[in-house]
């Protein structure tokens, strides 16, 4: 292989990392420190994003676009066949070989790729598959590869990418169809989804082969499982819709996450799109949701519907939950269900896991909440504890929505942006 021109890349990765950033499937770090003569270390590191192994440790990954030329002209995205960027292309041997290097520096344990479609959606599949293929065949790359799926690749491309990848994304990008006709007209999400199908089915096929299996291990596929993203505040959709359409696809297609990307506006966009973005507060609020679905037993319909179409920004959707159902409350640590604990204003699954393992051992105090780190503030109204039983008058007061809020808006904001994080609502 000869020599690569590192010049040439550098420049090419800074078009292709900055345009990889709208892609919200792993978060970008945005450090921008610089080595100075006498200093050691660089964290310039165009295209290091972190995410999320399924182990739970947290990865740095070099997240790029092999390519941002695109055939495609979905209005909200910056590489949109209509737009004037500044294009690139990498070559499937020019990523190996960045991915290779940025691993052997140790900047990065894995690679996430994305791609613009260039000549057809296989065509440029088959190049995405060509680098996860090499990395893992020819230099037994063992670092974690996350592939997205082009949307309307082929079933034997899909399943290919699974070979290779521990985990495959297939976008939705809106949460329903009546958006793409507006802002993305050559998308469906039955397309999306059909991918998403394919995944489910080859995820647990090969998950039931590999149980089989005791001598010559079945291959495996995509075992970090599947993702999506969907664009909030493209268009008028409600988070009603937002997460309908979320617990619809983790229900069906065993998704391991959809992600929400607030939309950013773009340069000369069209007069459809919104010309600011929309509050960050709603994305994080969307992902505090998102949890309640997940690991909390909450459907959809009870945190959102036709009366309260959209979440309220100015409280966590669990307390907003709270707030409106008063008649399940107050819970009594020492004997409630754990459905009934997962439902208490600021107690996280985590501190529900610890009450419950506590309380054959001995009888919870408000002190205990305290240092199990629990909101107190918060969580005082609902619950009874060995010390403590709240006064009903103050879960009936009008003025329990005021009592319950975070002291200052920067601690407010610290507290939902955590939480939408950590997932200890
Ligand atoms: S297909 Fe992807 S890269 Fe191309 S315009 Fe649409 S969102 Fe952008």
């Amino acid at each position: 292989m000869s020599l690569p021109d590192w010049n040439l890349i550098k420049s090419k990765l800074s078009i292709l990392a900055d345009a990889a950033k709208y892609d919200a499937s792993c978060s970008s770090s945005g450090s921008h420190r610089k080595r100075d003569a006498k200093g050691m270390g660089n964290v310039e590191g165009m295209g290091i994003c972190h995410s999320y192994a399924p182990d739970g440790r947290c990865i740095s990954l070099l997240k790029i676009l092999m390519t941002n030329f695109c055939i495609f002209d979905c209005k909200y995205c910056v590489n949109r066949v209509s737009s004037d960027v500044k294009r690139a292309k990498f070559s499937p041997d020019e990523i190996v070989t960045l991915t290779l290097e940025f691993y052997r520096r140790n900047y990065i344990e894995g690679l996430f790729l994305s791609s613009g479609i260039i000549e057809s959606s296989d065509a440029t599949m088959e190049k995405l598959i060509q680098v996860a293929k090499t990395l893992r065949q020819v230099h037994r790359f063992n670092g974690y590869i996350h592939l997205k799926v082009v949307a309307g690749s082929s079933q034997e491309l899909i399943e290919e990418a699974g070979l290779w990848a521990d985990r495959v994304s297939a976008n939705v990008e809106m949460p329903v169809q009546k958006d793409l006709d507006i802002l993305a007209p050559a998308k469906t999400i039955e397309s999306a989804t059909t991918s998403m199908n394919q995944i489910a089915e080859k995820v647990s096929e090969a998950k039931e082969e590999q149980k089989k299996s005791f001598r010559f291990r079945a291959p495996k596929f995509a075992p970090a499982g599947q993702t999506t993203q969907m664009i909030v505040g493209a268009t008028g959709s409600t988070d009603s819709l937002i997460l309908n359409s979320s617990q619809s696809l983790y229900r069906k297609y065993a998704l391991r996450r959809v992600y929400y990307s607030a939309y950013s506006p773009i340069p000369h966009s069209d007069v459809l799109l919104p010309t600011e973005q929309p509050q960050l507060v709603r994305e994080n609020r969307l992902y505090q949701a998102d949890w309640l679905l997940r690991f909390y037993n909450f459907e959809a319909q009870e945190l959102v519907n036709d009366e309260n179409p959209d979440l309220p920004l100015d409280m966590d959707p669990k307390s907003a939950w709270a707030l409106r159902n008063r008649q399940y409350f107050p819970v009594d640590v020492n004997s409630a269900a754990r459905e009934q604990l997962l439902r208490v204003p600021g107690l996280g699954v985590r501190n529900v896991e610890r009450i419950l393992q506590m309380r054959p051992h001995r009888k919870i105090s408000l002190l205990d909440l305290g240092k199990l780190r629990v909101p107190l503030k918060r969580t005082k109204y609902f619950v009874i504890t060995s010390d403590h039983n709240p006064d009903v008058f103050l879960l009936d007061s009008q003025h329990l929505k005021k009592n319950i809020a975070p002291e200052s808006t920067q601690l407010s904001l610290f507290d939902i942006k955590q939480t939408a994080v950590s997932g200890e609502i």
